[in-house]
């Protein structure tokens, strides 16, 4: 479809070659429609101006109208001023405040001149203070300038070459001027728009880089925002349709033998009852017809592994056998173990595949496999590689999968004529607006309780010159009978020297721990040495372990019961969770121990004070992603999912995404062909957006 909108960006008034160049390089800029959907980040509302006795430090940007009365000067340090202005509007006095560029100051501001400044007001011994606010002259100011000004990110480049946030203002007015004379078509169909009471998508565009006031400003992005993430899971859902069209799950229609054996004989403990509504959950999905697609997540020691043991027990009941991948060895060798232990004395056939079982051992797995024999397979990746065939696979179990790209889970689906069941299982919990964006059409099971008799982990912040009395702590866990982690940031060579590295800390550590027997493993060992090692901690041969984040995923030592981690500034939020869960595992009080310097920025400090605060991962996961936003969490970074929404936010507009998603799924019940002509609006703009944008159906 050829629309104005396809115009090259160089015919729009104010784009020489130049600024074609810069904006294409700098901002992926080409034509009209990337301008358009180049969207302010925030505005300010020159609609209004306050006046100093209305302020309140709650406030965002707010401008003020007035003059200053006089300027004051503070020393520093020996080499740094602070220079602040008095400013009054006859409502009152606020301080305008600089920390550097005092001549710069002099020099552009004057006494008895009439000043519109912006900023956002915070409140400092007693006064209203903006620190390097915005100051235009207020004779210069025309009125059309003051409604709600957009602002727009640029980078450094574009700044040096004076292509500001107010030259995008400028180009994006230009051309929703010239725009206002032709009506854009429409990509969404007139029977939502009405629905849902949305603006047009001319008045979208409008609204949202000129609006008049702050309503108007609202409605374009609701619009927007709801078009983008409409589209997101309407292609999910179409996906996901397609993919029930072409495939008919397999059913397991019984509770046999080997389950009941097993929950009769074998469980040690009482089901929770968050693990009885999921065996639920997914029993109901295996009987279905369908394929099983579903995200179980559970905090850590939450009792997964134990849901995937039962679900592949009912597989094997019903003639099928089922796998279970881990992303390391390490893991898969303590599930191969964890489930032996549960399946102790039963007659079912558990093998382990990873990289390491070779020769003999491994030739007889594979026949095993390809027989049907072998009944549950544990492994690493090593299970999707191509020489493994399955006679019979049903269920196909993922542990913590944000280890796993999206092609190595897609590779699973081969391994069976029809795609088996999957299972997979996050200790990463993901918010439900995320799960719902990445996953779409992955339904999603929660445990949201912890087996009883488990105590709270208690966390503690202490900064770095602290670590005597830390030390001696430590001591006295271990003379106790306790094992203690001590968990390093990063090692030698990986990063800057200035780093506290693992070698040198373990060093330090054993000769502050004389009597104590260590441990040590990195990600740069020999598989079969961190195994070693880590064996050694396991069977409490060694009380402390010294560890990079290699020990974040699964590791399971119950009698370990304090956890030290060092540098934690240097940790994200949802690794930081990861790495308590290796603690307060067992019946002891544990404890986690966050070791900083006193350098925090805030953004650290909060971090650090959630952790103290709470033990839910759910609250965590959501902090998570208001502090870092969604493209930074790590399970979705190294899934390769990247986040391109324009002008969503996945962290604050839950209850749009809630909306499309329910929008999307009422037209692929109605529609699940896409061949309607009602909707043809729609499955054009699919196929428009797929052309340009990454394949978000490829995910599930
Ligand atoms: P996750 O994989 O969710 O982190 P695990 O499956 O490793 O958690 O379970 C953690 C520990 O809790 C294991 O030792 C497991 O045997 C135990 N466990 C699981 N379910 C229960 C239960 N219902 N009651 C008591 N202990 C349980
Ligand atoms: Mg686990």
């Amino acid at each position: 479809m050829n629309s104005i909108l396809d115009q090259d960006i160089m015919f729009l008034p104010g784009v020489g070659p130049k600024r074609k160049e810069i904006l294409s390089k700098e901002l992926g800029i080409n034509t009209y429609r990337d301008l358009l959907e180049y969207y302010p980040y925030k505005y300010v509302d020159r609609s209004r101006i306050y006046k100093i006795d209305e302020l309140s430090n709650d406030m965002p940007f707010v401008q003020l109208k007035g003059k200053i009365l006089s300027f004051d000067e503070f020393e520093m340090g020996p080499r740094s001023k602070r220079i602040v202005a008095h400013f009054s509007d006859g409502h009152g006095v606020v301080d305008l405040v600089w920390f550097h560029g005092t001549k710069w100051v002099y020099e552009n501001y004057k006494l008895n001149t009439e000043y519109i400044i912006f900023g956002k007001p915070t409140v400092y011994a007693g006064r209203y203070q903006f620190s390097h606010p915005e100051i235009e002259d207020a004779s210069k100011l025309t009125l059309s300038e003051m409604g709600m000004q957009p602002y727009y990110i640029t980078t450094e480049k574009m700044k040096k070459m004076g292509l500001t946030s107010r030259s995008i203002e400028k180009l994006t007015k230009t051309l929703v001027e010239k725009l206002s004379s032709t009506t854009l078509q429409e990509t969404l169909p007139d029977f939502i728009l009405r629905r849902l009471h949305l603006v047009s998508i001319d008045q979208a565009f409008h609204g949202v880089h000129y609006p008049k006031n702050a309503n108007e400003m609202r409605h374009a992005r609701l619009r927007l925002k709801f078009e983008e993430l409409f589209y997101v899971q309407l292609n999910i859902l179409r996906y996901a349709s397609d993919q029930r069209h072409r495939y008919r799950g397999y059913i397991f229609e019984h509770v046999g033998d080997t389950f009941n054996t097993f929950y009769k004989n074998n469980l040690p403990f009482e089901l929770t009852n968050a693990q009885k509504r999921v065996m639920h959950e997914i029993r109901a999905d295996m009987n279905s017809g369908k394929q099983m697609n579903r995200l179980l997540q559970g905090d850590v020691g939450s009792g997964k592994t134990l849901v995937a043991l039962m679900s592949m027990l009912i597989a094997i009941d019903n003639g099928f056998q089922a796998c279970m991948m881990a992303p390391t060895e390490i893991l898969a060798e303590q599930h191969l173990q964890t489930i032996k232990k549960f399946l102790h004395e039963m007659d079912v056939r558990v093998e382990l595949l990873t990289g390491i079982v070779k020769g003999k051992k491994r030739k007889e797995i594979l026949e095993g496999l390809a027989d049907g024999r072998v009944q549950i397979l544990i492994g690493t990746h090593a299970i999707i590689e191509e020489q493994v065939v399955f006679h019979r696979l049903g269920l196909a179990v993922i542990d913590e999968q944000h280890r796993f790209g999206v092609a190595q889970r897609a590779k699973l689906w081969t391994k069976s004529s029809n795609p088996p069941h999957i299972l997979v299982m996050t200790a990463t919990p993901i918010p439900r607006t995320l799960a719902m964006t990445i996953y779409g059409d992955l339904d999603v099971s929660i445990i949201d309780e912890l087996p009883p008799g488990r105590k709270p982990i208690d966390t503690r912040h202490c900064y770095d010159n602290q670590v005597t009395s830390l030390y001696q702590s430590i001591r006295n866990q271990i003379n106790a009978g306790r094992q203690v982690y001590i968990v390093f940031p990063l090692i030698k060579e990986s990063e800057k020297s200035d780093l506290k590295n693992l070698e040198e800390g373990y060093e330090t550590l054993k000769e502050v721990f004389p009597n104590m027997r260590l441990s040590k493993v990195h990600g740069k060992m020999k598989p079969a040495e961190k195994e070693e090692e880590m064996q050694k901690f396991v069977k409490g041969e060694t009380q402390i372990l010294v560890a990079t984040t290699v020990i974040e995923v699964g590791v399971n030592v119950p009698n370990a019961s304090v956890m030290v981690i060092l540098d934690a500034q240097r940790f994200g939020l949802s690794q930081l969770h990861q790495l308590r869960g290796r603690v307060g595992r067992g019946a002891d009080q544990s404890y986690c121990i966050l070791v900083t310097n006193h350098k925090l920025n805030d953004e650290t400090r909060k971090r650090i004070n959630i952790m103290c605060e709470t033990n839910d991962g759910f609250r965590i996961a959501e902090a998570d992603l208001k502090l870092r936003g969604p493209g930074a969490l790590d399970g979705t970074q190294q899934s390769g999912i990247a986040f391109d929404l324009k002008i969503a936010d996945i962290a604050r507009d839950g209850q749009i995404i809630q909306l499309a998603r329910d929008e999307a799924k009422k037209i692929i019940d109605d529609d699940p062909k896409c061949i309607k002509d009602t909707y043809s609006i729609l499955w054009n703009r699919l196929k428009e957006l797929r052309k340009s944008n990454i394949d978000w159906a490829a995910i599930s």
